[in-house]
């Protein structure tokens, strides 16, 4: 068995974690997508607007490829960590990967470790992808929209792609498979936050009747700069609506701590970190303490990354953001 160190693990395009996560706890996460394939172009993608829209199923990396990296992850961490899921998750879509159900079986083949699938779910309504994904623990799906008008604004999505089709898709999706559905919903001010918006997209998840829903608004800095979270009020009439839903959460934590397991340079675990998720500038400075140098160095990090493109600085809100560049993902 060829062994591997979890610095060179958080180095895979493919393949990042186990991270913590609130929800699934240690997630390796798979990721069969490039950079910003999608079939959605939201406005609140932390990952910027979508640069490659396709509606088309395809493999877009060696599927073998794929699967020998999860295999080296899996073995390399089982000696000492547990994974509790595998998540197959993308910097785009992730059901456009045409090997998707045969990467969730052959992963159940490797060790017996819970598959989820985070998706916008928009190709529920393809038997394929249902019968694909049926093999997952847990599917999490998005839906953000109760009408056709507001799911355009909101996600954008491929024209070939139809209101209509994707929530019937879900409620198919839901009467066949007997695995865990958790629906996220992302409020957006102005969009999807009115009475009339919540109560519609209430009457969808009614009929989708998933295991859990949560409700997110975008914390990090999205594709647009003006998708911004409803007031307090507005999240908390949204939550009066939708409570029936089987509302589980309000907003996402911000914990502010980041691992740096398995790092010993500072550098390559801020660009892994950041690579998947926008930090603070706070919490960027609070990891690079975490490798006991001085301050001044911690500065130094960041001016360097900075200089050298690999990181750029926006402010969105009350915050500053450092995210990865989009110039330099593009050439991966
Ligand atoms: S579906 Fe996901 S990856 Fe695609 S644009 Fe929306 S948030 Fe981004």
């Amino acid at each position: 068995m060829a062994t591997i160190t979890i610095q060179q693990v958080n180095k895979m395009k493919m393949i990042y974690g186990p991270v913590p996560s609130r929800r699934l706890g240690r997630s390796l996460g798979v990721n069969p997508i490039p950079f910003k394939t999608c079939n959605y172009s939201c406005v609140y993608c932390q990952l910027g607007r979508t640069t490659h829209m396709t509606n088309l199923r395809k493999d877009f990396f060696p599927p073998e490829e794929l699967l020998n990296e999860i295999k080296m992850v899996i073995e390399a961490e089982s000696s000492h960590r547990a994974i509790d899921f595998v998540t197959f998750v993308g910097e785009g879509e992730p059901t456009l990967c045409k090997s998707l159900g045969w990467l969730i079986r052959k992963t159940k083949e490797i060790a017996d470790i819970p598959i989820a699938v985070d998706t916008n779910g928009s190709l529920l309504y393809r038997e394929d992808v249902r019968n694909e994904l049926s093999q997952a623990d847990v599917v999490m799906p998005s839906l953000d929209a109760g009408t056709a008008e507001t799911f355009r604004k909101i996600d954008r999505p491929h024209r070939g792609l139809d209101f209509k089709a994707v929530v019937d898709g879900l409620e198919r999706f839901r009467r066949d498979y007997n695995g865990e559905i958790w629906v996220e919903v992302m409020l957006i001010k102005g969009l999807n936050d009115t009475e009339k918006e919540l109560k519609a997209l209430k009457s969808r998840l009614e009929k989708i009747e998933p295991n859990r829903t949560y409700i997110n608004v975008p914390i990090r800095p999205p594709a647009e700069p003006w998708a911004v979270p409803p007031d307090k009020e507005t999240i908390r009439l949204a939550h009066a609506i939708l409570s029936d839903a089987n509302i589980v959460d309000i907003t996402e934590e911000e914990t502010g701590e980041f691992s740096i397991d398995g790092f010993t340079n500072p550098e390559d675990a801020i660009l892994a970190i950041i690579r998947r998720h926008p930090m603070r500038a706070e919490q960027v400075i609070e990891t690079l303490k975490k490798f006991e140098v001085e301050e001044g160095d911690v500065h130094n990090s960041i001016k360097r990354l900075e200089e050298s493109g690999e990181i750029k600085k926006l402010k969105y809100r009350e915050n500053v953001f450092w995210l990865t560049t989009a110039e330099k993902r593009g050439h991966e």
